[in-house]
């Protein structure tokens, strides 16, 4: 398989390449030259495991691994979730699903490309005999996924900068009590903007990413799209392979609903894909209006959905450009200047297969509440707003998966409305409040005298 990027400017690269380049050279992002089908083969996945799947689905993308090491990387990176199904479809109501993405070691479905990422990072470098410092900036969820991925991995040291104070306190401890040796996470005195700002410098200076292998953990590579795409197959097979579905997915930066954009262009029955937002609406607007216009930041109960540039989205304008890069450039760049850009529906490739819609935290709060009372299910932040958004535009003649992507005990504090009584516990992060951090004195002393080869008594 090829890969190109939607600005033109790099063509005929690898699957491997494009996992290294992360960002395309030009400013664009990588995609595949043509979406392989698998429609042919959809029948044959009905009672294979989730790992079997992802090797059906990734297998065409990645024509440049063989086949055994491929399939040994999907095994070791899912090895680490709690579940065996991986991510589990449970059933709420006769038509409505929840996928449950957030059985990996840090809660949130970030692990289900994070974790592949890593051991791919791993497998390459060692091929390679390479070694890759990478350098992330987190306002939260990212980071700890991340660190996650690459904990312990030989050849590959992580450098995560998060805002001091200004993540969550449990968010905080899922990096900072991470101990291994080639993990470092950093507190920044200053705001999210700030760490992202000092990124940017250090990518910007070529000497020095060169000198130190410097590499990014970001939302736009490759091989975290690919990962998943894998779910929504199987959350057709655990289905029961209807004719058509739909999926409602909680979206910020596009990378997940644009994973289920690729399974349906491979042939998955998938008759809507519900894009839903919090107040942080730009995409919702984009698929109603047209126009993709850049606003305020606005906080919300859905932290990990807070965002006014959705970096996957290029990704779609691509395909919907009908592969024109020039179109694409013009459309970007049109964005960069001027904070908005716009397109005629009737003159693009607009499937009207995505429906979409925003609801605001009060709206967020009011869905976990009657989730619970009438389904029995808590859902995090994150999930209700899919949920909210699905309940006022799907089809309630064709099954629903939403998509769930934190477990509800990493973002309680939307909770409150469901009263007392109700515990949502994860023993994963109950053993966080008492791990050991890099953070405490004797500990930071311990990193310290490992960096600098002086021993301390204290
Ligand atoms: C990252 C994240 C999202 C948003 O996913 P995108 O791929 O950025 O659209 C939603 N929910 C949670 C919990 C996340 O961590």
């Amino acid at each position: 398989m090829r890969y190109i990027s939607t600005r033109g400017g790099v063509d005929g690269i690898s699957f491997c390449d494009a996992v290294l380049m992360g960002l395309a050279s030009d400013g664009g992002l990588l995609v595949p030259a043509q979406i392989p089908s698998l429609r042919d083969e959809l029948a044959g996945l009905q009672g294979c495991t989730y790992q079997e799947i992802a090797y059906r689905v990734m297998a065409p993308f990645a024509d440049d691994l063989p086949a055994d090491d491929l399939r040994s990387l999907i095994q070791r990176s899912y090895g680490a979730f709690a579940d065996e199904r991986i991510a589990p479809l449970v059933a709420v109501s006769d038509q409505l699903h929840i996928m449950e993405l957030f059985h990996g070691p840090t809660l949130a479905f970030k692990d289900v490309a994070l974790q592949f990422l890593g051991n791919l990072f791993e497998y390459m470098l060692a091929k390679n005999d390479a070694t890759l410092n990478l350098l992330g900036a987190t306002s939260g969820d990212t980071g700890s996924a991340a660190i996650a991925g690459v904990r312990g991995k030989e050849r590959i040291n992580i450098f995560v900068m998060f805002p001091e104070g200004r993540t969550s306190a449990l968010q905080e401890r899922q990096m900072t009590t991470v101990l291994d040796d080639n993990v470092h996470s950093l507190a920044i005195e200053g705001s999210f903007d700030d760490c992202q700002a000092i990124l940017k410098s250090a990518f910007a200076d070529h000497d020095f990413k060169e000198q130190y292998h410097l590499g990014a953990v970001n939302s736009v590579n490759w091989a975290r799209v690919l990962a998943q795409t894998v779910y929504y197959f199987s959350a057709w097979v655990q289905l029961g392979c209807p004719d058509r579905f739909e999926v409602a997915v909680p979206t910020g930066n596009f990378g997940n609903i644009f994973a289920g954009y690729i399974a349906r262009e491979m042939g998955l029955p998938i008759e809507h894909l519900i894009l839903a937002t919090n107040a942080n609406d730009i995409l919702h607007r984009f698929f109603t209006t047209g126009q993709y216009q850049r606003g305020q930041v606005h906080h919300s109960l859905s932290p990990a959905m807070d965002i006014q540039i959705a970096s996957n989205f290029e990704r779609y304008l691509y395909f919907m450009f009908d592969r024109q890069a020039d179109k694409v450039r013009g459309f970007m760049q049109s964005f960069a200047d001027k904070g908005v850009a716009a397109v005629q529906f009737n003159t693009v490739n607009v499937d009207g297969r995505f429906k979409s819609g925003s609801v605001s935290d009060k709206e967020t709060r009011q869905c976990i509440k009657d989730f619970y009372e009438q389904e029995g299910y808590v859902a995090d932040p994150h999930t209700a707003v899919g949920i909210a958004v699905a309940r006022q535009v799907r089809d309630p003649t064709l099954p629903l998966v939403c998509l769930a992507t934190a477990h509800p005990a990493k973002f309680d504090e939307a909770l409150g409305a469901l009263g007392d009584g109700i515990d949502i516990r994860h023993e994963a992060l109950e053993a966080l409040r008492t791990s050991p951090s890099a953070r405490q004195p004797w500990q930071r002393m311990r990193k310290r005298s490992k960096l600098s080869l002086q021993p301390t008594t204290d």
